[in-house]
């Protein structure tokens, strides 16, 4: 039996108490928030979708950084040992579309509530309000820490699951990395992920509050394609939001950092050009004697009809009649290619992960160990690890709380 102390209590290190706790550890949990978990209390619109029931080979796809790392972590403690877990903790639990798993109950605090019980009843002991200052390492080893206001805590492992530092109003605020640079734990550029994008043209504004479904987007850095794909994207006063444009956050974001990127939004991508010029010959001729913007609006939405009209070229009140094949074209040229500039990602207040982190390479992947600090484990968010929305987040809280355990046992 072994003193585990666990730096951090939100997702990966309430799981890490509970896996250590039922090991037969003596555990104690340091939090510097007033209660645990206030991340995964806002996870998933507060019912926490707390992992993915997908197929376990799939999984790794949806993992944005490092995804090989994770294999071992995720074999050892798969998504399915993740619903078994919380099933056996007393949370009943559902499958949504895209193979999401919430609790049955929507609540994100009954993930909280069967972990917090689960520790209360393993007798872990838990320190809210108290923050972490320091890890105390002597000769390449973790033998405690210090907390605010100087108290030293001693124990045999130590376990880092400080989050990264997005929502830093959740208690993630880059503690974890301030704590593991001083030690000189190498940690990777931080940048905000799964987050909304900035984008320059004034006519964007006009456009807040419209979501527009089953639409497409490709980002370009010059002619190379970055990202394309399919799906729903919100309109804001800054830019863009919305499921399409937070993933492509995650795949864009640091190459922002260099500079503006030419995006398209395909607003008809069910039909080609061509089909989409005969639709609008159909339409012009179903109505010859129309004006132009009101020939329009059965084709577009009605937000989007004045910016349309003001980018197209073409007047708004010309008769569809008289509209010239050119005309016609350009028009359904932008259709199928509506511009903006995106300038930067939005900051880390609006993230949902941190992309970067404490560098892996530094860090066993079976056992969640620093490979420069022995006894001290590193697990969550603050790894330089962040993948698609979908439950695959926790799921990386959960494998690498259970790996950090594992590696603790089997050291014993
Ligand atoms: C709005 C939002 C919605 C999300 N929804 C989902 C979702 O539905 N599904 C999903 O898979 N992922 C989701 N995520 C991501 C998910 O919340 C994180 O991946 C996950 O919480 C990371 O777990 P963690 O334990 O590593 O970090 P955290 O949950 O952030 O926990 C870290 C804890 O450490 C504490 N701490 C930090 N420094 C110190 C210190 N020095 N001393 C003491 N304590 C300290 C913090 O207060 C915090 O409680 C969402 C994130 C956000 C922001």
């Amino acid at each position: 039996m072994a003193e585990v102390i666990i730096i951090g209590g939100g997702a990966a290190g309430m799981a890490a108490a509970v896996f250590a706790a039922e090991a037969g550890h003596k555990v104690q949990v340091f939090e510097k928030n007033e209660k645990l978990g206030r991340k995964l209390f806002i996870t998933g619109k507060g019912r926490c979708n707390f992992t993915n029931a997908c197929e376990t080979e799939e999984f790794f796809q949806y993992i944005v950084s490092n995804p090989k790392f994770l294999y071992s972590a995720f074999y050892g403690f798969t998504n399915q040992a993740a619903i078994e877990f919380f099933e056996r903790l007393g949370v009943r639990t559902k499958t949504e579309r895209g193979n999401r798993v919430f609790p049955s109950s929507d609540h994100s605090s009954d993930i909280i509530r069967s972990l917090e019980m689960r520790m209360k009843k393993l007798g872990v002991r838990i320190h809210l309000k108290t923050r972490v200052e320091k890890i105390l390492v002597k000769e390449q080893k973790a033998y405690g820490v210090r907390l605010s206001g100087n108290t030293e805590v001693y124990g045999d492992y130590l376990i880092l699951a400080a989050g990264g530092c997005s929502y830093p109003v959740t208690g993630s605020d880059g503690d974890g990395y301030r704590i593991a640079e001083e030690l000189q734990i190498p940690v990777k550029p931080l940048s905000p992920a799964l987050v909304p994008l900035v984008v320059k043209e004034d006519y964007i504004p006009m456009l807040q509050g419209l979501s527009l479904r089953n639409v497409s987007l490709k980002i370009l850095d010059h002619k190379k394609v970055l990202y394309e794909e399919f799906g729903e994207l919100l309109f804001t006063h800054f830019g863009v939001s919305g499921p399409l444009v937070l993933k492509a956050s995650s795949y864009i974001g640091k190459k922002l950092e260099q500079g503006a990127l030419k995006a398209f939004i395909d607003l008809k991508p069910a039909l080609s050009f061509e089909q989409l010029d005969q639709r609008l010959v159909r339409d012009f001729e179903a109505g010859r004697n129309k004006q132009f913007k009101n020939v329009i609006h059965g084709l577009l939405p009605s937000k989007l009809v004045p910016v349309m009209l003001a980018l197209g070229g073409i007047p708004s009140e010309k008769k569809v009649n008289v509209i010239t094949k050119e005309e016609r074209q350009e028009f359904v040229a932008l259709i199928k290619a509506f511009p903006m500039t995106l300038l930067k990602t939005r900051g880390f207040e609006e993230a949902i992960i941190t992309q970067g982190g404490i560098d892996i390479r530094g860090i066993n992947p079976s056992t969640m160990e620093s490979k420069k600090i022995r006894h001290l484990h590193v697990i969550g968010e603050v790894l330089d690890l962040d993948a698609l929305t979908g439950g695959f987040n926790l799921q990386i809280a959960w494998s690498t709380a259970y790996a950090a355990v594992q590696g603790i046992q089997e050291e014993l």
